[in-house]
Order: structure tokens, then sequence, then C-alpha cells
């Protein structure tokens, strides 16, 4: 295999009801004939929509491709169950409101078929409306699975979970089997297992304007995989650790993945010797300086560091703010 550098991927737009228009701009990318893009996949091994290279001489190789050559030189000393890259990264532009939803975990999944996954998941906020944006984070205080039945039977499900007003910055991390729903207006960066499995539990009584039926609903799979001990889920409190004018905060450090959001505007290490590391520029712009080489880092773009390159700079031409993502060791 050719000699790895830092790998940006061409992002995977992805249509959905709900999605609105703002993801080909924040990635500047010229937009695709769709007024609904509700995601932009920037890391993904999910089967149907592999992340390929977007630039170099690896250009148009698969993620898939790159593990099947030498994962050890992508993944360093961290795992690919089932040949898979363990990690989805997204972006998520919520103009409506998504589906009341929840997903299985591990072991739920695994009994779908081979290379099916749980799926635990993170997001940060990017931006968010004052008066209409909300979040939908496990069950209110009280809520058995008895009153959650009544409650999707009489289409009350929303006042059945736990809600807030989120403020720019917030990073929700929300277990597998964690009911939850992401409100209107909201601009979302995600990370989360490779893995597609949604149960949709209630889809706010509307119609897809393509079909022009609801949506389907996935009420027992869906109840099977709630976590009713699963309570109100509030934002994560980061470590914060300022040094030499970076600051590091450690948002989310669990069993699939690590997530830090870096700020700085003095030039600052990325990534890790040995390790594979993802960086997302969600602020300002800057450059990342690696075996000699620069190239530009914007809002928008995502950057794989490979553990064959372990570690890079980051320039800050103003203010950046990265968010960078780890596999476990
Ligand atoms: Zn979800």
């Amino acid at each position: 295999m050719k000699p790895l550098y830092p790998l940006r991927f061409e992002p995977i737009f992805k249509h959905n009801l709900w999605g609105g228009q703002r993801l080909p701009g924040f990635l500047n990318r010229t937009p695709p004939h769709d007024n609904a893009i509700g995601e932009a996949w920037v890391v993904s091994d999910v089967e149907g929509s592999l992340s390929r290279v977007a630039d170099g001489v690896l250009e148009g190789t698969t993620l898939r491709e790159l593990l099947a050559a030498d994962a050890a030189r992508i993944l360093g000393t961290a795992t690919a169950p089932q040949g898979k890259f363990p990690l989805l990264l997204k972006f998520i532009d919520a103009r409506q409101e998504l589906s009341v939803q929840v997903h299985p975990n591990d072991e739920q999944a695994a009994k779908l078929g081979p290379g099916m996954f749980g799926k635990t998941e993170a997001w940060v906020v990017l931006d968010s409306c004052e008066q209409t944006s909300r979040l939908y984070a496990g069950f209110a205080h009280g809520i058995s699975a008895d009153c959650f039945r009544k409650a999707l039977r009489d289409k009350t499900t929303p006042g059945t979970l736990h809600s807030f007003t989120p403020k720019q910055g917030d990073c929700l991390f929300l277990e597998a089997g964690t009911v939850h729903a992401i409100g209107a207006n909201l601009l979302i960066f995600e990370v989360q297992q490779t893995s597609d499995i949604t149960y949709r539990l209630y889809d706010w009584d509307r119609v897809d304007s393509q079909t022009g039926k609801p949506r389907q609903l996935h009420i027992e799979e869906g109840l099977a995989a709630s976590d009713f001990g699963r309570g109100p889920c509030n934002p994560v409190r980061p470590k914060v650790n300022d040094s030499e004018g970076v600051r590091r905060e450690l948002l989310v450090n669990c069993e699939y993945f690590t997530l830090n959001r870096l700020t700085s505007r003095v030039p600052f290490r990325i990534g890790a010797k040995g390790q594979c590391r993802m960086v997302v520029c969600v602020g300002g712009s800057g450059e990342i300086l690696w075996n000699g080489h620069r190239s530009a880092i914007a809002t928008g773009d995502t950057v794989l560091l490979p553990a064959e390159v372990g570690e890079a700079t980051c320039v800050p031409s103003r203010e950046v703010v990265l968010m960078e993502c780890g596999l476990p060791q």
C-alpha cells in the first residue's frame, strides 16, 4: 500500500424529509438538487455508504479498502470489529424534528445478523434556536413501560420524554437504549458506532410529502430496545484543561470512542502517536502541518489521521474549534 497521509473523504449527503439546505454550504460543497438534506456522513464504513478518499494518491479508495489492505496502519492497536471501521461521523441539519427513536445495543443488534452493531452516540450542538429548538433525551421522571405504551397510542409521546432547549456547544452522550429525538432548527455534529439501525417510535403524526404517507414505525422492536432505566439525560460536563493558550475539553470517554473539543488561536498538536484520530473543524480555519506538507482546514472539514501518520500540528488563522475523536486503545 502507498504511504498514508492525513486523509479527507468526500461527504455523503442523505435525503431526509426533516432535512434542510444548510449542509452543502457548511461543508463547502455544491448543493445537490435536493432541498431536504438531513445528514452529511463525513466518515462512514456503513454498508452502501462507504467513505472515499477525496484527494492525493489514494483518491477514490474506500475506507474499507484501506482497512482490508492493512488495518493496523490505519487503526494502530485499535480493532475493526468484523473488518469495519468502528465509528460513523456525521453532521445533521434538522429543519424539522427527527422521529422519536431508539437504537439497539450490541447484544440486541448481533441477533439481527453478522456485522450488525448497536448504536451509542454523542451529539454536539453547533447551532440552535432559542425559540424553537428542543432536544429530547431519556424518559421524564416516573415514566414506566406501561405509561409509555399508552402515550404511543394516545400520541402524547413527547410529553413522556425529558426535554430542554440546548445551547450552542452542548454535548449529549446517549447510550444505546436511550429514547431520544432531535427537535427542529438544530445543526449538530454526531459521532456514533458504525450502525444504521433506528427504531422509530413516534413521527409527530406527519406525512412524507414524497409518498403521501406517514413513515413506517417500529413499535415492538423499539419497545424491546428501549431502556426504561434511562431517565433524564442532560448535557455532559466537560473536563477542561487550559494550557499554553489551548483549551482541551474532554466531552466523552466511553467504550466505543473518545470525544474532545480543542479550541485555540495558537498552533497546537492534533492526533496521537500510533493512534487513529479524526479531527472535524466546527469553527474558524487554519492549516494542518504534517511531514513538511501544509493543507488548509476550514469549518465543515474532516481529516482522518491514520495511526501511521500519528501526530500533526494545527496552525489557526483565527480561533479554531476542532472536535477530535479517538478509538479506545
Ligand atoms: Zn439516534
